[in-house]
């Protein structure tokens, strides 16, 4: 047991996390899963199911606490700088930081698939939902091709679909869903005016992580979307996100606080938001990284 959890911490400090508290605080809200005496950690997927752990607090609350913890300091001096008089989510919000990675996207051709031929986002999702194109697609209740606004300025990337977007057939409506509503609230971006979707577009058994031929097979329904919104910004939600759309192994932790650039569109990385109900130490790294994303949208 004591290995698991050592495995266990580390994993979170490879994923980024600033601290790990060894104390009781490590009790419920962060404690990896343990079912039957054996010790599992719970995939971030896990959370989308309707019945596991409760959120201890609503997402829209989180999101408060994020904005006043960052925002609220003390009173106004008398000298006060312009800059000093920004409010919400402006409110000592970080500088948009140095480049990182450029990527470009393959050529279809080079894929090997013709998907250059659908110009539409209804026709990229006709496509994925009548399409087998790996070995998780027959055991799909539904494919998550993804939603949003056509024009959206803001695009977010996920992991995959959990049990309930399996069961609805739209993107982060579970838990983790609810807690990336309220982070799109606190920026003041509505979610209808983003487009979001998944590095895989259908569930995989028990929410594992996809597989690389997963994600191989899949990957070129989201170049497409990409090709056809053309956003301003990026957003990768955690690590295989991350990962599967800059193309390297590295971990969260070295990806975020850079702009990279997919096609030349800047691309912010940040916790998904799964892993901010399972660790609050990265909720505040989230905040700035959204705050980085937001000012992007801006420039
Ligand atoms: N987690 C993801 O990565 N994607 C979803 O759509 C939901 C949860």
């Amino acid at each position: 047991m004591a290995d698991e959890w050592e495995r266990y911490l580390r994993q979170q400090i490879e994923l980024g996390g600033a601290e790990v508290v060894l104390s009781e605080g490590l009790g419920k809200a962060s404690r990896p899963e343990q079912s039957e005496g054996s010790l599992r950690v719970t995939p971030d997927r896990d959370l989308d199911m309707t019945s596991p752990q409760p959120i201890p607090r609503s997402a829209r609350d989180d999101a408060r606490v994020l904005v006043r913890e960052s925002s609220l300091s003390s009173p106004e001096p008398s000298t006060v700088r312009p800059s000093d008089r920004l409010t919400g989510w402006r409110k000592g919000a970080p500088p948009i930081p140095g480049p990182g990675l450029a990527v470009e996207s393959p050529e279809h051709h080079l894929l090997g698939d013709d998907l250059a031929s659908l110009s539409t986002l209804e026709e990229v999702a006709e496509r994925i939902r009548t399409t087998h194109c790996c070995g998780l697609c027959p055991h799909r209740i539904n494919a998550v091709p993804g939603e949003g606004n056509p024009n959206a300025r803001l695009f977010l990337v996920g992991e995959g679909p959990g049990a309930t977007e399996d069961a609805q057939g739209r993107p982060f409506v579970g838990q983790a869903g609810t807690l990336l509503n309220g982070i799109l609230e606190a920026i003041e971006v509505p979610r209808d005016s983003v487009y979001i979707t998944n590095i895989i577009k259908c569930r995989p058994p028990q929410n594992r992580k996809p597989l690389p031929d997963e994600i191989a097979a899949c990957i070129p329904y989201l170049h497409r979307q990409l090709e056809i919104i053309r956003p301003k910004v990026i957003l990768a939600l955690g690590s295989t996100a991350a990962e599967a759309m800059l193309g390297v192994r590295k971990s969260l932790g070295e990806l975020r606080g850079k702009v990279h650039t997919y096609n030349g569109i800047p691309l912010i990385v940040t916790y998904h938001p799964a892993a901010l109900l399972r660790n609050p130490n990265w909720k505040k790294p989230t905040w700035d990284d959204v705050r980085i994303a937001r000012q992007l949208l801006d420039r």
